[in-house]
């Protein structure tokens, strides 16, 4: 499987995808699992918010079809996992019924978003998704792991996928409605039921409280924001529109000299520098990573609603005291 090696499908030059450039690393790895092969993942070009632009997606479209491959997918993201990006879904779905494209989204880090009335404009368009991954384990502080698949089919296609009918196990004579059992429908034989933790989240906190969780976690990002702005050497990649909040931290020896071209290189071994300092502490453990042609940055996400703005006063200053003599 991967790169290379072709099935039947792509060997047809049949089936070929396009997601984001900043589409999750599984986009991939799904279309090796599947034979479809990563060369036939089309990556489309994304805004300087890193979004995916409508017009970049049609243009890959017309140019696959002119190879002579068939599109057969598109991948959306709503809440991209190092910025935080939500693609124009309206625009994509568009684009997707002109051209008969199966519309996925990616929803697994944003799609709680949903449940806030503040924030489900950031989802506009996703109930014209063919299917949807959400992942409640993130946002929604649900125990690893709780990842949901939604499929807007109703005709039984996961059973005819994946359903291999046997009878040992999946019995058909049953005296109440078998096509509810999911037993049959998923890849995997043994799993467990990871649905019933988001259910007894959902029942305990309610559909309001699983949404006070969502705009909690927006408000610490807002609150670090403040003061990310207030603070010298803090510099902000760009302004957030969810709840990742990526930043530098430029330590005095570097400040102001942002112009020479051995400043990024340099700025780039700060965050590693900062990180190896916390871990030794024991202090924190906060991810960094370079993104495009930028340099290494911090990019905070707080989900834990116990979180206080304490605590985030002493995440700026544990970063600030750590990266002080770099
Ligand atoms: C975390 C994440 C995934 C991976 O989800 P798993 O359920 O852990 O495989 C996919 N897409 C996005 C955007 C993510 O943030």
């Amino acid at each position: 499987m991967g790169r290379g090696r072709s099935t039947s499908c792509s060997a047809a030059g049949m089936c070929c995808a396009s997601a984001s450039a900043l589409s999750h690393y599984s986009i991939l790895k799904g279309a090796a699992l599947l034979g479809i092969g990563t060369d036939n993942v089309h990556l489309v070009r994304t805004d300087e918010r890193g979004k995916m632009i409508p017009e970049e997606l049609e243009k890959e479209i017309q140019r696959v079809k002119a190879e002579g491959s068939e599109p057969l997918f598109v991948c959306a993201t709503s809440g991209t996992t190092v910025l935080g990006a939500f693609d124009p879904l309206d625009a994509i779905a568009d684009i997707c019924a002109r051209h008969g494209l199966w519309l996925h989204v990616d929803a697994a880090w944003g799609g709680s978003a949903l449940l806030s009335p503040q924030l489900r404009h950031l989802l506009a368009g996703i109930h014209r998704a063919d299917s949807v991954t959400w992942n409640p384990h993130k946002l929604l502080m649900v125990g690893l792991q709780c990842s949901a698949f939604l499929l807007r089919d109703s005709s039984g296609l996961l059973q005819r996928c994946h359903g291999v009918g046997a009878s040992y196990l999946f019995q058909r004579d049953k005296f109440y409605d078998v096509s509810l059992d999911t037993g049959d429908k998923s890849p995997q034989c043994g799993r467990r039921a990871d649905g019933l933790k988001l259910w007894i989240l959902w029942k305990a906190v309610g559909t309001r409280g699983l949404g006070r969780r969502v705009e909690r976690a927006f408000a610490a990002t807002r609150y670090l924001l403040e003061q990310v702005k207030r603070r010298e050497g803090f510099q902000l990649v760009m302004e957030p529109e969810f709840i990742n909040l990526c930043f530098w931290f430029i330590p005095p020896s570097l400040r102001g000299q942002d112009s020479s071209p051995e400043f990024w290189d340099k700025l780039g071994k700060v965050a590693p520098a900062i990180k190896e300092k916390m871990i030794r502490r024991g202090s924190m453990m906060v991810g960094y990573q370079p993104h495009g042609s930028r340099v290494n940055f911090f990019r905070q996400i707080i989900t834990n609603p116990v979180v206080t703005r304490q605590d985030l006063d002493f995440f700026l200053d544990e970063i600030q005291e750590l990266g002080w003599d770099l």
